[in-house]
């Protein structure tokens, strides 16, 4: 169990990030929520966590494009909590496109909130982690930090960047009690993979044939991963069992990166 130990998830009001924080919650810890979404849609999972944590659940909307609502959603967080011990940097975007045709206002956006906003979270959270002398940095990557795709420019170099990042951190803390690990998700059906499901619609009309289609492009179990699996691998990175595993990228991937 989690239970007194405060997590923070980028990126949590849906998908991934809200398979995380559900899986957290349910070993008991704080939640702080973080994303965009209809209000009255986060106000309902802020009590559906609730539900399945003694700790406590709130929620701050903080841009990860912006480094000083980064920085007070970490003040917001320590005053609240005094700590945080896990740090999932979850926050993501995608965009399909050629890199001659790939919008510059879309590159520094995919390199700003998919790594960069990773790097202002893990400077913020560390010297109180280390004053409390444990931490988990969990950040997700994906198979695209460890391979490459066609049209996936920035996001390619971003997750490249982010699995780096994370053996960087993981040697800076390698002496104490905090790890640093990244997750390395394949196709998960989530909204952000439901934007490439429905560019395949236009070409193949059914959405079982765009969802043939994409899997088995590139993943070999022919199955999403889902989020309740990703977060409950994050569960596992944030046990003593785990406590000797740092600055390595876990592929969930159906045996994509396998190939
Ligand atoms: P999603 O679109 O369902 O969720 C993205 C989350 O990030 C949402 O909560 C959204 O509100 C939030 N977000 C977006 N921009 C933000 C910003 N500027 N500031 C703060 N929050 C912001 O996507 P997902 O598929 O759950 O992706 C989550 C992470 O997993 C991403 O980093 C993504 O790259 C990674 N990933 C996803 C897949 C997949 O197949 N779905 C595969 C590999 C890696």
């Amino acid at each position: 169990m989690l239970t007194k130990k405060t997590a923070l998830i980028t990126g949590s009001t849906s998908g991934i990030g809200l398979g995380i924080a559900t899986e957290l919650a349910a070993q008991n810890a704080n939640i702080i929520l973080n994303g965009f979404g209809d209000q009255s849609i986060i106000d309902q999972t802020i009590k559906q966590l609730q539900e399945l944590t003694n700790g406590k659940v709130i929620y701050c909307n903080a841009n990860m494009l912006n480094v000083s609502e980064i920085e007070q959603m970490v003040t917001i967080a320590h005053q609240q909590f005094g700590n945080i011990d896990i740090l999932v940097n979850n926050a993501g975007i995608q965009h399909v496109q050629s890199i001659e045709e790939f919008p510059v206002s879309k590159w520094d956006d995919i390199i700003a909130i998919n790594l960069s906003s990773a790097f202002h979270t893990i400077r913020l959270c560390l010297p109180k982690m280390r004053q409390d002398g444990w931490g988990r940095i969990i950040n997700v990557a994906s198979v695209h930090g460890l391979v490459a795709s066609v049209n996936k420019s920035a996001y390619v170099a971003a997750k490249h960047g982010l699995v780096g990042l994370t053996k960087e951190v993981a040697l800076e803390t390698a002496t104490e009690t905090i790890t640093c690990n990244a997750i390395c998700p394949g196709f998960t059906l989530t909204p952000l993979i439901q934007q490439q499901i429905d560019a395949r619609i236009k070409q193949l009309g059914t959405e079982q044939a765009a969802i043939d289609l994409l899997l088995s492009e590139k993943q070999p179990s022919k199955t999403f991963a889902t989020v309740n699996q990703l977060g409950q691998l994050a569960v596992f990175l944030c046990s003593n069992s785990a406590a000797q595993m740092t600055g390595i990228s876990l592929p969930m991937d159906g045996g994509w990166t396998a190939q």
